[in-house]
């Protein structure tokens, strides 16, 4: 399938279409185990001598062909479905840093990965290092003999800042640790991160690739570039006493390239066990056929709005990584050449309370806290997501009290514009 385009892909890669019983949809093999042709066979199995379906935690049919078409889509060699984004940022960690070793991250994460990276690592002894996103003096600083791994976003947040993906892979080479990229806010059509030398690609499914608010997944993509034998990998090079000590950086033979896929799927996920539910691996299949289209129209949708909002007398500031004049529009143009995703953020006149009556007059937007629906979704962090600080932590945060968050949908531009009109109305 190597030599179709991304949007046959999206549609075709990953389904043998000579296997069982002439399905043109995918099936959904709802089974936790698979048949062993005979003791032989099984031995095989387990002991990676020979690759095959064990057990579902393990592998499924229905969720192979979501991993082999996204890592397709995002130009990896493999990738490993997981039960969330949440679950497939963990699994990307602990899978190439153990206890005292540290990892960089731009301090600009969405919320979920923050408390992951600052409330729980440290517990179980990997030190997070956070910096000022594209500070590469920072980078420079945090960066010593113990770091494993340094953490972006393609699009940041809450300000929506664009990473520059080659700089980024750059220095993390230069100090032989690998890039690891969440690539959520842009999907694999508006920006492929391996293009730019990220090694390891993250994403939540649950949002644009799922698309319809319908489903939680995660998966993480192999490039399958990086050199794991470098021995400060120890995960990679000692002995695995659960694999009569198989060394993942050696002796894996012709899948050598594939030593970090691999591994996560044989060690995190099968005795930490966050596995994807194939029915939600045919949700996210289902999802990716008509990818390409949504995002064209989610960047479309976001941009305009971004525009009118700026012109509009009760916004202070808008921000959308392709609006013009923003600081972010030369990395974004780099980037994200096809459209810049479904975020809108924007500073309300009035500050904290004028946000929260804002979101309270909105009738089409969903007052949720989810991104990267099909329908028009707004947040108010200030009261929500963010409300148990104080106004003085919330701006240190980098979170301006009248910060209004927004998931462009694909309804129709003028009734979401008509929607945003009349709460400004409402909200005066
Ligand atoms: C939602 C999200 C996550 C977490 O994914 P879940 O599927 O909700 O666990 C991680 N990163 C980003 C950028 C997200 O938007």
């Amino acid at each position: 399938m190597g030599q179709y385009r991304f949007e046959t892909l999206a549609i075709h890669q990953g389904q043998d279409r000579q296997e069982g019983r002439q399905s043109r949809g995918i099936p959904v093999y709802r089974t936790t185990s698979y048949l062993f042709r005979d003791t032989e066979h099984a031995a095989n199995l387990f002991a990676l001598k020979e690759l095959g379906n064990i057990y579902t935690r393990l592998m499924n049919p229905t969720t192979d062909i979501l991993e082999q078409r996204v890592a397709a889509l995002e130009g990896g060699a493999a990738a490993l479905g997981l039960a969330s984004g949440t679950a497939a940022i963990f699994y990307s960690i602990i899978n190439l840093a153990k206890v005292g070793d540290e990892i960089i991250a731009f301090n600009n994460l969405y919320g979920g990965t923050y408390s992951q990276f600052v409330d729980i690592l440290p517990h179980h002894g990997i030190t997070v290092r956070l910096i000022d996103p594209n500070n590469w003096d920072q980078f420079e600083k945090a960066v010593n003999e113990k770091t494993r791994a340094l953490f972006v976003e393609t699009i940041g947040n809450p300000t929506l800042g664009v990473t520059d993906l080659e700089e980024a892979a750059r220095r993390a080479h230069k100090h032989g640790i690998p890039l690891v990229v969440d690539n959520t806010f842009a999907t694999p059509w508006l920006c492929r991160p391996i293009e730019y030398g990220a090694d390891i690609v993250v994403h939540s499914l649950t949002k644009w690739i799922g698309g319809h608010g319908g489903a939680i997944g995660g998966i993480v993509v192999d490039a399958g570039n990086f050199d794991w034998s470098n021995p400060k990998f120890a995960l990679y090079n000692e002995p695995d006493t659960g694999y009569h000590g198989l060394r993942f950086g050696h002796d894996l033979g012709g899948l050598q390239k594939l030593a970090y896929i691999l591994r996560m799927r044989v060690v995190p996920l099968r005795n930490l066990g966050a596995a994807l539910s194939p029915d939600n691996s045919w949700i996210f299949l289902q999802g990716l056929e008509s990818l390409n289209l949504r995002m064209d129209r989610h960047s479309q949708n976001a941009l305009e709005i971004a525009r009118r909002l700026k012109k509009h007398p009760q916004v202070d500031w808008v921000i959308h990584p392709s609006l013009e004049g923003d600081p972010n529009k030369k990395l974004a143009d780099k980037y994200l050449p096809r459209g810049a995703g479904g975020m809108v953020v924007f500073g309300i006149k009035g500050g904290s309370e004028k946000g929260a009556k804002f979101i309270d007059a909105l009738q089409l937007f969903s007052h949720v806290a989810n991104v990267g629906d099909s329908k028009s979704l707004a947040i108010h962090p200030a009261t929500t997501t963010h409300s148990q600080l104080s106004e003085a932590q919330q701006r240190e945060a980098g979170l301006d009290p009248s910060l209004v968050r927004l998931s462009i949908g694909l309804e129709h531009v003028e009734d979401i514009w008509e929607d945003i009109t009349q709460a400004f109305e409402k909200a005066n």
